[in-house]
């Protein structure tokens, strides 16, 4: 049997997929050159993986020699939730309050995979949950997912931009969705309201001013020019998302219970953080996205907003 549009999003659905398109592959040619002068500027700060596999980001056949397409899936994260501000807690971002997102999507992946191939043998694909040689977000406005933000989020009409992304290169032709065109208008509250100026002009995000950047993937300390403006994140930073009205008028509550806070990972003690043992960090966060700070990270945060 030959695999159809409606069937991939009619599989996807019922995994829990919330956002199904499809784009042609194709070479990535002004979006390349976008990334090329944002890396030349600096703006990627230490995650110097960016600079790696152009090659395949720019022309996805690199990846997968006989792709013809690229099917791009949404999951809504978003929970009806808040943070209660005690004194001596940290804000952790909202992604990463529940179990790790990437655990949750590739195993919807895999059976993603294993369903199609049962209809038709002759299906081939490799996927991704935003690491990878691929330009998840390029992908999901082309195959209809949303338009590129001035934030640098994909947002979506139905759910905003609280949405993970996930990317399916594969051999196989489909129909394919149009590019979403740019919603933001004149509207400039997300470049207003970021504590730290992290986005320089719309669409550029400088990561050496970002928060979330500066307190997750960030290896060194956190300079000192940073002090009193981390409006008391302590692990990412959602306030270029929070304040989109888009987001304010269309976010919807994810039926993923796994997004849902785990207990004490929405806003963090950060006295708990600083006396924390090796062994207490891997236990608590093995299953969470918090891990990727590792411990010594979060020490720094916690000391960073303490201090
Ligand atoms: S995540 Fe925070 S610091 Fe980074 S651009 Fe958005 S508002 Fe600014
Ligand atoms: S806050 Fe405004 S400019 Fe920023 S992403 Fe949302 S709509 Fe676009």
């Amino acid at each position: 049997m030959i695999l159809t549009n409606k069937i991939v999003i009619e599989k996807a659905k019922s995994l829990g997929f919330d956002l199904v398109g499809f784009a042609k592959a194709e070479i990535l040619g002004e979006e390349t050159i976008f990334l090329e002068k944002w890396l030349k500027s600096g703006y990627q700060a230490g995650m110097s993986y960016m600079e790696r596999n152009i090659e395949k980001r720019k022309n996805i056949i690199n990846i997968l020699p006989d792709v013809k397409s690229v099917i791009s899936l949404g999951t809504n994260y978003y929970t009806d939730e808040n943070y209660s501000n005690d004194d001596g807690t940290g804000k952790v971002s909202r992604y990463a309050w529940g179990k790790d997102y990437h655990l949750i999507i590739w195993e919807k992946l895999d059976k993603l995979e294993t369903e199609l191939k049962k209809i038709d043998p002759n299906y081939e694909c490799k996927f991704y949950v935003d690491t990878g040689p691929v330009m998840d977000k390029v992908w999901a406005n082309r195959a209809g997912l949303g338009w590129l933000a001035k934030n640098s989020n994909i947002i979506n009409k139905d759910f905003g931009s609280w949405i993970f992304l996930s990317t399916i290169i594969t051999n196989y032709e489909f129909e394919y969705n149009e590019p979403i065109e740019d919603w933001c208008g004149t509207c400039t509250t997300c470049i207003d309201a970021c504590p730290t100026q992290a986005i320089i002009e719309p669409y550029v995000i400088d990561s050496n001013k970002c928060i979330s950047y500066l307190t997750i993937e960030n290896k060194g300390d956190i300079p000192e020019t940073f002090k009193g403006k981390f409006d008391n994140w302590v692990f990412g930073c959602d306030v270029c998302q929070d304040v989109c009205p888009w987001n304010i008028k269309f976010s919807q509550v994810t039926f993923e219970k796994d997004f849902y806070p785990v207990s004490g990972n929405k806003e963090i003690k950060l006295d708990k953080v600083t006396k924390m043992e090796t062994n207490d960090f891997k236990n608590r966060f093995a299953n969470s996205p918090i891990k990727r700070a590792k411990l010594k990270g979060l020490k720094r945060n916690a000391l960073h907003l303490k201090n």
